[in-house]
């Protein structure tokens, strides 16, 4: 047992647990349905855009005679409003009550009734995502390590830190506290800083009220001077700071800040090629971003991204590939060098491969979904399986990977390939399986059966889905909304490159916007998961430094029957509450990518 789930045990089995005692079986305390109090309404805390995106309304049905009209008015002025029908909705998680009013572009703060109840106020007004830009931007400051960060906490793990394997120290200091914790994993707050990095190219013009460049910068800077310090003499990544030894938690903590000294955290030097590639991803950006200002710094990221390039056959699982297409596109952007652009169209082909354009698990509805490629089954005899692609955090990077490959080679022969390749994911998987339940969300994956005992929901053929992780699985399951905005942002780009074409791609802004929407608040416990906007926000699991504006957590997830569970009652659960960067990361990534949509 690891200290994460030490401190989720109720106060009862403790005792039984020092003293070495077999306790009480041990139920999870989120492991529960929607409480019966909680709103009914399901909308958005924010509001919307008057002319992009869908208008939805959300109504869990609670009782047999459930109202058939809500009413929405103008708060700001009392002459404004009207009375809209709502329409029964049965789909996946539970019975609702929708209504679509797409069509309202006027301007101003509204409020919404139904029966009895009253929605969060929220605006129709052109900046509303927008707006909240500051907040998230602001996070990545709170999280710095290595720092006195004034008012929430003083320098820190100036100590970091001995590598594991040898004990010898090595300076590390620096990054950013990664969740509501102190470690420093490498992957996700690379992420952060690429994040940034496309915040700054997405809006390029800022507008007062706009995080500036320079402070988005600034920003990046910080955490990338940890990020050069975890490369090797080999020009590979190391895997983390503090993550823990063997699995544990035990790095999880403030040290003295003195070097040698018992309480020195631990660098895992173990190296992977997902880390390799997302480094070199950053560094051929941080290249681009800084040419200007800093060349030299610019050229010194550049050659550490370079390293790591060549330190690596670029090869491996689905994601690897998909970082390493995104590494060739920056190095190519960087660099104009032919070698990347060749590699980058290979990798591109890699990538395709991986993906299911046969209807496979005997049914012909869905495809277009990525996969691990042929896996050894578990029955050795048996032969190998195609198992579909499954990563919560990444879930969209193999199809973002290859339309970053369709802006930039526009005269490659494989650039209709990469489009279409694209396009079938999103039309005959992501927007078909989004329309099972009125939320219009993403399931978190595709299965084959019923790997684990618990529900997965039939879909065709021997097609399964679940919209949460699987719970009976391993120890580690969390609430899916770093998934939930990686579709966002994939969609969101889709709809970008579309926004010439017939239609203008408002399917794919709409659906964008949908999973940003469950995040802040049209979700069945009417939360809104960003510290500081919304309400009915849950206290994070933050146990260092308390609320972070613009934090966002790890959201909802699901018991055994999949439907979904979230911890309102202070039990300080990690798994739905802990705040975590990647969350925040593709928050960035896909709002800044919507406002390239007029
Ligand atoms: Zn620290």
């Amino acid at each position: 047992m690891d200290r994460r789930s030490f401190f989720m045990l109720p106060a009862a089995a403790v005792p039984a647990l020092l003293t070495g005692q077999a306790g009480p079986a041990v139920q999870d305390p989120v492991e529960k349905d929607v409480p019966r109090t909680t709103p009914t309404i399901a909308l958005n805390h924010l509001g919307f855009r008057p002319g992009v995106g869908r208008k939805m309304l959300v109504v869990r049905m609670t009782s047999a005679n459930p109202p058939d009209r809500f009413l929405l008015r103008d708060i700001g002025s009392s002459n404004f409003r009207f009375i809209g029908d709502l329409t029964s909705t049965r789909g996946d998680l539970g019975p609702c009550l929708t209504a679509d009013f797409t069509d309202l572009r006027r301007e101003a703060i509204y409020q919404i009734n139904v029966g009895d109840e009253h929605s969060v106020p929220f605006f129709i007004r052109e900046d509303v995502w927008r707006r909240t830009l500051p907040k998230p931007v602001g996070y990545y400051r709170y999280q710095r390590c290595g720092v006195d960060v004034p008012g929430v906490h003083p320098i820190c793990h100036l100590d970091d830190a001995r590598r594991r394997d040898n004990g010898e120290h090595v300076n590390v200091v620096g990054g950013w506290h990664d969740a509501g914790d102190l470690r420093k994993w490498m992957d996700v707050t690379m992420l952060n800083a690429i994040a940034l990095l496309n915040l700054v190219h997405n809006i390029a013009n800022p507008r007062p009220g706009d995080p500036t460049h320079e402070q988005v910068l600034d920003e990046v800077w910080h955490g990338n001077r940890y990020f050069l310090k975890m490369q090797d003499t080999d020009g590979k990544i190391w895997h983390d700071t503090a993550g823990g030894v063997n699995g544990d938690n035990s790095d999880n903590h403030w040290t003295d800040n003195i070097v040698g000294t018992p309480d020195d955290r631990y660098i895992n030097t173990r190296k992977i090629e997902e880390m390799g590639a997302t480094f070199v991803t950053l560094q051929a950006l941080v290249n681009q971003r800084f040419a200007a200002s800093d060349s030299a710094y610019a050229r010194l990221c550049l050659r550490a991204g370079l390293r790591a390039w060549n330190a690596s056959a670029r090869q491996g699982s689905t994601l690897a590939l998909a970082w390493w297409t995104l590494a060739a596109c920056e190095l190519y952007r960087a660099t104009f060098q032919t070698e990347y652009r060749n590699e980058a169209i290979r990798l591109g082909r890699d990538l395709m491969a991986r993906q299911a354009t046969a209807f496979l698990a005997d049914q012909r509805e869905i495809r277009g979904y990525w996969t691990e490629g042929k896996q050894p089954s578990e029955d050795p005899s048996a032969p190998p399986q195609v198992r579909p692609y499954f990563n919560v955090v990444f879930p969209a990077m193999p199809a973002y990977a290859l339309l970053e490959l369709h802006e930039l080679f526009r005269d490659a022969p494989d650039r209709t390939r990469w489009n279409d390749a694209v396009r079938m994911h999103l039309d005959e998987y992501l927007i078909p399986i989004s329309q099972r339940n009125p939320y219009g969300i993403i399931p978190s994956g595709l299965f084959v059966g019923q790997p684990t005992p618990e529900t997965y929901r039939p879909l065709a053929g021997q097609l399964t889905y679940r919209y949460f992780m699987p719970v009976r699985k391993q120890f580690w399951w969390q609430g899916i909304n770093s998934h939930l905005e990686s579709c966002a942002l994939l969609a969101a780009r889709f709809a970008v490159l579309e926004k010439n074409a017939p239609g203008a791609g408002k399917q794919y802004a709409d659906l964008a916007y949908r999973q940003l929407e469950w995040v802040m608040g049209a979700n069945p416990f009417g939360a809104c998961m960003m510290t500081g906007e919304g309400m009915r926000n849950p206290y994070p699991h933050s146990r260092f430094v308390g609320l972070i504006p613009g934090g966002i957590m790890n959201g909802i997830a699901g018991n055994a029957e999949d439907q979904p569970v979230l911890d309102e009652a202070y039990a300080i659960d990690w798994r739905t509450n802990e705040y975590w960067s990647p969350h925040v990361a593709y928050y960035l990534w896909s709002v800044s990518t919507l406002e390239m949509l007029a």
